[in-house]
């Protein structure tokens, strides 16, 4: 072991378990390349100052969780805590939105945040997100939902429920939030609790203590005061989703972190994660962009979790069929017998076919045991007495058979055996 180990709060993903990392990455993000969204990436940091404007001066991610520094130079700087704020900073900066609309973007990346760490909860975690920018339309607040649900199921899971809510727009959520505000002040709260009813109260329906959310029971609901353009757009947005398939849980208490959002709000959660249930969530968020400086830029996206995703595979027993890492093991005995197969096996590679050599010199029987270890289909042996006869011994690892092939035909007769022509 050396002198030092991962900070507090991080972790390594090493092989194998980093293949499902990878896994959960792709299926997040497959569906949003067929879907018209293109790849953007962003730097790890940025002026601390988006963060603080872009995701709210109010919330726990600005006022406790983000890892800011100065430069030598003197410039504030923030690790990113989430990636919407630096997409839309992205899209703004070169000037996407003032092409065709809207723009479809997404990313995959760490994010840093400074919080208690425990099980599903990390000072260094992966997202991969997607934002819609520059459209106000139902279908597209639909289409975001759709792929991440698919995404979830096509990775096996079974037990991912979405819960859906609107938060109004700038015409509604001013009114209902006086609303909130009034009912909240009379009741009888913490020091801290108090000072979130001024500066976002709808983030103390979110409380999870059961000390507040006993005295909630009769708060005044977003739901019921939406106005008309809000309650027909979400609506249709629950029609459309419902149209495709995907079930979803009105969840009138549902606000999120962000103060950025606005009408539709979504989260997805898993129930067999424990208090960090949520493993990915999203909404619409029209005043974001102005909020930076930009131009009215009415929004949507969402990000999904990808450490509470892997954690969610393994709650469900979920093992994904991931192609082999290793195809083909190679095992030469003696110097002359290396070259010969060091060349097969790159030429193997070339013909894309996944191949592994017996590196180090081992013997005959270390090399054997790497290659099953390897989790190839087969062996590729040659020793001195195949040499003289020219050809090497294919051992099918899981039966054990094995057969020589001319050495000139091994690399088409392995693509053969393999089905790659
Ligand atoms: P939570 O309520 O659990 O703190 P959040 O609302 O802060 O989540 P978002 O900002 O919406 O989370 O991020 C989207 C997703 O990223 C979450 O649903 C979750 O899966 C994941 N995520 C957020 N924070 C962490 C973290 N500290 N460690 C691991 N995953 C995280
Ligand atoms: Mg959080």
């Amino acid at each position: 072991m050396s002198t030092f180990s991962a900070p507090k709060g991080t972790y390594d993903l090493l092989p194998p378990d980093s293949a499902d990392y990878l896994a959960v990455r792709e299926a997040f993000s497959a569906p949003l390349r067929r879907s018209g969204y293109g790849y953007v990436e962003t730097p790890g940091f940025e002026h601390t100052e988006l963060f603080s404007r872009g995701v709210g001066e109010s919330t726990d991610i600005v006022t406790k969780e983000m890892y800011t520094l100065t430069t030598k130079g003197g410039d504030e700087l923030a690790l990113r805590p989430e990636g919407t704020a630096s997409v839309l900073r992205a899209a703004l900066q070169a000037n996407l939105h003032r092409g065709a609309l809207p723009v479809k973007l997404w990313y995959s990346g760490s994010y840093y945040r400074y919080e208690r760490p425990q099980a599903g909860r990390y000072r260094h975690f992966s997202q991969v997100g997607a934002e819609a920018l520059g459209a106000e339309d139902p279908a597209l607040d639909a289409e975001l939902i759709v792929l991440a649900a698919d995404a979830y199921r096509s990775l096996g899971l079974r037990h991912v429920r979405l819960l859906l809510n609107s938060l109004g727009d700038r015409e509604c959520r001013p009114v209902y939030r006086a609303a909130l505000q009034d009912f909240l002040r009379g009741l009888d709260l913490d020091e801290d609790t108090r000072r979130r009813i001024e500066l976002n109260p709808l983030r103390v329906l979110d409380d999870k203590r059961e000390s507040v959310q006993r005295q909630l029971s009769g708060a005044p609901m977003m739901r019921d005061h939406l106005c008309e353009g809000c309650k027909s757009y979400h609506e249709q947005v629950r029609e459309l989703l419902t149209a495709q398939g995907v079930a979803f849980e009105d969840d009138p208490r549902l606000v999120r972190g962000l103060d950025y959002y606005t009408r539709t709000t979504f989260e997805f959660v898993h129930d067999g994660l424990g208090s960090q249930s949520a493993v990915g969530g999203g909404g619409r968020y029209d005043g974001l962009s102005e909020m930076i400086g930009g131009p009215e830029l009415p929004s949507v996206g969402w990000a999904l979790g990808v450490d509470r995703t892997v954690l969610a595979l393994r709650a469900e027993g979920v093992s994904l069929e991931l192609p082999p890492a290793t195809e083909v093991f190679a095992v030469p005995v003696g110097e002359e017998a290396r070259r010969e197969l060091f060349t097969a096996v790159t030429e193997l590679r070339r013909q894309g076919v996944a191949a592994d050599f017996a590196y180090g010199g081992k013997g005959m029987k270390n090399a054997m045991k790497s290659a099953n270890r390897s989790g190839a289909r087969y062996a590729l042996v040659l020793g001195d007495r195949d040499l003289t006869e020219g050809v090497a011994q294919l051992k099918n690892l899981e039966s054990g058979e094995q057969r020589p092939v001319p050495l000139d035909r091994v690399v088409t007769e392995v693509c053969a055996k393999l089905g790659r022509t």
